[in-house]
């Protein structure tokens, strides 16, 4: 369900606490292109090196790369996205809001999802502890009728979408009585097909053959590097190839803060395996990715799985990992088993071998590949979703306040601890300082002496720092300080020489990655 109220403020707050900014605001801001801040680009940078170490740093058999962005414009013919990588677009003619048409559909199809599922709740509350969700299923009139509905309607958009049949979604889409989500309009145009990739120029001269493409994702800087990694990292299949870095879609319908950008961030994974192992493979990924996700501490039922109805012409296994996003359940990562396409077409374009020797047994072959690519922006927008919590809580007085907190895992936090003096007199303040000077080369620290203790508690509390630490009077006298936990809002009394560890414990990246390798 959408959560269009919760989804503002996050945004607003976003905005407001140095997270992510619309792009050339003060030019009134660039169509579904952002800007991190200063707490936006830390908390993007844990994500980004959480992901990192639990590809390269945890497996041996993974190593990392950094491709550049403009590639041969050979690249995106063999892989198919000058021809395939367009979406069917569709307009409102009264609205003139345009939309991309399988969207419509598919929220269409959730709709109906929608409905059985609140048939389902429904029921699970009259009946109690006797419910049985299967037999309900088979048995309810209504719930019989909109499965049947959501099945006929869906054979019928994948069948178009296999057959490239532009008219055949503009007449689902009549059909279903989908009308216009702005305007309630139902008086659409045909449907187009459009290419969601960014074109610019090489050189001086502008010509067709200088035609270049921003990468509309990562892989392809992948494929085509495979031999290099291999050769000169003496790689034995299986192994992988990890990359981190910008994407660019023409997207048609950006309207969804991070969700959607023009403009966005990939972590992509290719591990090249043996023909007929994939699957094996396929599994062996999908679990781990999951299990990456749940590290994190966030609430399990915000996952989920999804297979794809409609597999690529080149795929043979996918699935999604969702998550449940204040705009609802929706794509995160996707884990593909891509065969040998990508490898085989490269061959073919390029007229290189882009095989693999095998020396135990002798043989030569390409290697099929399983692909996850998750999207570090949506990761963002998952973990500050989640973290955004209003509460009442007691102030000084006893009485009830409203706080913001961001509860953001502490290994991923922006700042890992506020330092704070209780008074600026005294020494305190010279104090705090010499504390930082001790723990800032481990940790990103902040200091500040502003307003009362409480103020200062809830501005960090709105940046979701995990720790602060108070240096008060008893500090000069046994060198211990408070510190206080965000979550618990608990104090404890610890000796200064003490904080490191405790930080650390708390802080380091490498529980996560422990409890992601261990399950959880
Ligand atoms: P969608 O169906 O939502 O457009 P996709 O299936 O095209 O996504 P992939 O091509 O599989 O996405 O890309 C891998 C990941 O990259 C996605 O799971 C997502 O996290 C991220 N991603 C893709 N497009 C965008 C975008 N426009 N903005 C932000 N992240 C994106």
């Amino acid at each position: 369900m959408v959560n269009e109220e919760s989804f503002k403020k996050l945004v607003s707050h976003a905005k407001e606490y140095g997270y992510v900014f619309p792009s050339s605001e003060i030019y009134d801001g660039l169509s579904a292109v952002y800007d991190y801040g200063q707490y936006g680009v830390e908390l993007k940078n844990n994500i980004k090196k959480y992901w990192w170490d639990s590809m390269v740093l945890v497996h041996e058999n993974i190593v990392g790369l950094d491709s550049a962005i403009f590639m041969h414009p050979e690249v995106w013919k063999a892989s198919g996205h000058v021809t395939q990588f367009n979406d069917p677009l569709i307009d409102n003619k009264d609205s003139k809001k345009r939309y991309r048409a399988d969207s419509l559909i598919e929220d269409y199809l959730q709709k109906i999802v929608g409905k059985i599922d609140k048939e389902i709740t429904k029921a699970a509350k009259r009946f109690g502890d006797d419910f049985d969700e299967e037999t309900f299923r088979k048995t309810n009139p209504r719930v019989q009728a909109n499965l049947k509905k959501r099945e006929e309607i869906n054979s019928r958009f994948i069948k178009a979408l296999e057959d490239e049949d532009l008219p055949g979604i503009r007449q689902l889409i009549i059909d279903c009585d989908i009308a216009d989500p702005v305007s309630g309009s139902r008086n659409w145009t045909e449907v187009r097909k459009f290419n969601l990739m960014f074109e610019t120029k090489l050189g001086s001269v502008s010509e067709e053959a200088n035609t270049i493409y921003l990468r509309p994702e990562t892989a392809q800087g992948i494929f085509v590097n495979y031999l290099n990694v291999q050769k000169s990292g003496r790689m034995r299949i299986p192994f992988g190839i990890a990359q981190v870095g910008k994407a660019f879609r023409n997207e048609i319908v950006a309207r969804q803060f991070l969700f959607r950008m023009r403009e966005f961030e990939q972590m992509e994974m290719q591990f090249f395996v043996k023909p007929g192992d994939e699957i094996k493979w396929f599994e062996y990924w999908k679990e781990e990715r999951m299990k990456w996700h749940l590290a994190m501490g966030i609430n399990p039922d915000f996952y989920r799985f999804h297979e794809h109805d409609k597999l690529a012409h080149y795929a043979n296994a996918a699935f999604d990992i969702e998550f449940k996003f204040p705009i609802g359940f929706k794509e995160i990562e996707g884990i593909h088993s891509r065969t040998d396409f990508d490898l085989s077409q490269h061959q073919k374009f390029s007229g290189k071998k882009l095989q693999y020797f095998d020396p135990l047994s002798k043989e030569s072959y390409t290697p099929y590949v399983v692909e996850t690519s998750i999207g570090l922006d949506r990761t963002f927008l998952a973990v500050l979703s989640n973290a955004y919590t209003e509460e009442k809580v007691p102030d000084a007085n006893g009485n009830l306040e409203e706080r913001i907190v961001l509860r953001i895992p502490a290994p991923l936090a922006p700042i890992k601890a506020a330092i704070l003096p209780l008074v600026r007199k005294d020494g305190l303040d010279e104090k705090a300082r010499r504390i930082i000077d001790n723990i800032k080369f481990d940790f990103n620290c902040q200091y500040d002496e502003k307003d009362s203790i409480g103020r200062r508690y809830r501005r960090q509390d709105a940046i979701g720092t995990p720790f602060c630490i108070t240096v008060d009077h008893q500090t000069m006298e046994d060198d211990t300080v408070t510190i206080r936990y965000r979550d618990s809002m608990k104090q404890n009394r610890v000796p200064t020489a003490n904080l490191n560890n405790i930080i650390i414990k708390e802080t380091n990246i490498r529980s996560l990655l422990e409890k992601g390798v261990e399950g959880v």
